[in-house]
């Protein structure tokens, strides 16, 4: 008798507490109380990158600063008019200079659900041009992280660097590689966010989609929300600075990052703020393809004349100059190598040795007294007496 009661009191403690259980759980399936918050995309914040003293980069008659705020305003009241229940904060919405800490800051402050920051691309070559869109993350290619130098050397025009990016150091390529390392558990909506940026570049703008990377951006670092760094096209590309200034070209980039923006807070809201993980290996999958960038001569031009060019070579460097350091050297194709951990940086190339001795002293008129012609043979540089005897043969 005794096990019995025993049993039977187990028993009924049991059923107890499953009616307990049940009961909460139809308390949780009532519509009023919802298990779990839904998700909600209220407040986006959109970064025009640059600003005031600091122009970014160049074109021949067009700066970063001044394109990216034309997108940023214009993707900026595109949201408002479609979503007037969406916050949107600028981080400036006029010519002035923002730190890079503050500008994240202003994210977090306002605990967006969407960090925007909208850049143009540079490259000492004026043949790259297409779009790339960036997450924070390590940066698995040498051009990858020329880009984020280049945008995160911006923290030298401000005022006590030091105090504000635990002593990161924009000279330091050490500096890149550790800081980079402290990535935000925001990943996988980043990228999400990130590829659809792209996929409406090239369908909407028809522009040529570089794809989604990763690197250490400073202005990412610290954010507490997905966010992606937009290079919407490389101003030092001719067509594609026209592309960029033009009313027009801005219109349907800011529509295109629009898109993206619709498709997203979409995706979000009706997936409770998650991203399958078939979607991530899918972005991921195609993440960071290096994209070819001519830095060498290009052999289409040899191949007419058994396979030799000839360049002017009028400037070294330890390190890769801005976009903008040749611009006096315009129209005339600039390019560079890297040979023994020095940039060499080209004139060329051409047929004929006649055209790269006028080019060498156009060179040297444009104050590079020491440029001189070199001769390469199918990627490999020969005397200028070799040159001329394979030319004369
Ligand atoms: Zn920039």
């Amino acid at each position: 008798m005794e096990i019995m009661k025993k049993q039977i009191s187990r028993t009924s403690v049991i059923t107890g507490a499953f009616m307990v259980l049940w009961l909460g759980v139809c308390a949780f399936n009532t519509p009023s109380t919802p298990e779990l918050p839904a998700y909600k995309l209220k407040t986006v914040v959109i970064d025009a990158g640059h600003g005031g003293h600091d122009i970014g980069c160049s074109g021949s008659a067009n700066n970063e600063k001044t394109v990216a705020l034309k997108l940023a305003l214009k993707l900026g009241e595109m949201i408002e008019k479609n979503y007037p229940d969406v916050k949107v904060i600028y981080t400036r919405k006029t010519d002035v200079f923002v730190e890079l800490y503050e500008r994240a800051a202003i994210a977090n402050r306002n605990n967006a659900d969407l960090f925007i920051c909208i850049h143009c691309n540079a490259n000492p070559n004026s043949s790259p041009y297409g779009t790339e869109t960036y997450v924070m993350g390590l940066h698995k290619t040498e051009a990858n992280l020329n880009v984020a130098k280049r945008e995160n050397d911006v923290i030298l025009m401000e005022d006590n660097y030091n105090q504000h990016y635990d002593g990161f150091n924009p000279n330091d390529p050490a500096s890149h590689i550790i800081f980079s390392l402290n990535q935000h558990a925001f990943m996988d909506q980043s990228i999400l966010f990130a590829s659809s940026v792209e996929k409406y570049l090239k369908s909407h703008a028809k522009r040529s989609s570089r794809g989604v990377k990763q690197a250490g951006f400073l202005v990412l670092w610290k954010t507490a929300m997905p966010s992606v760094l937009i290079e919407t096209g490389f101003l030092t590309n001719s067509s594609e600075e026209k592309f960029l200034a033009s009313e027009s070209g801005q219109t349907t980039i800011a529509e295109s990052i629009f898109y993206a923006f619709r498709d997203y807070k979409n995706d979000m809201e009706n997936n409770s703020g998650k991203v399958s993980e078939a979607t991530v290996q899918a972005i991921e999958a195609n993440m960071d393809k290096e994209v070819e960038t001519p830095k060498t001569e290009p052999v289409t031009t040899s191949t007419d004349n058994k396979g030799l060019t000839f360049s002017v070579q009028f400037y070294t460097a330890e390190s890769e100059a801005s976009a903008t350091k040749f611009a006096d050297l315009k129209p005339e194709n600039v390019t560079y190598v890297k040979e023994n951990g020095l940039y060499k940086y080209r004139l060329g190339p051409y047929k004929t040795l006649d055209e790269a001795t006028k080019k060498q002293s156009f060179a040297r008129n444009a104050g590079y007294k020491d440029a001189f012609v070199i001769a390469v043979k199918d990627g490999k540089r020969i005397s200028i007496e070799e040159a001329k005897a394979l030319a004369g043969s």
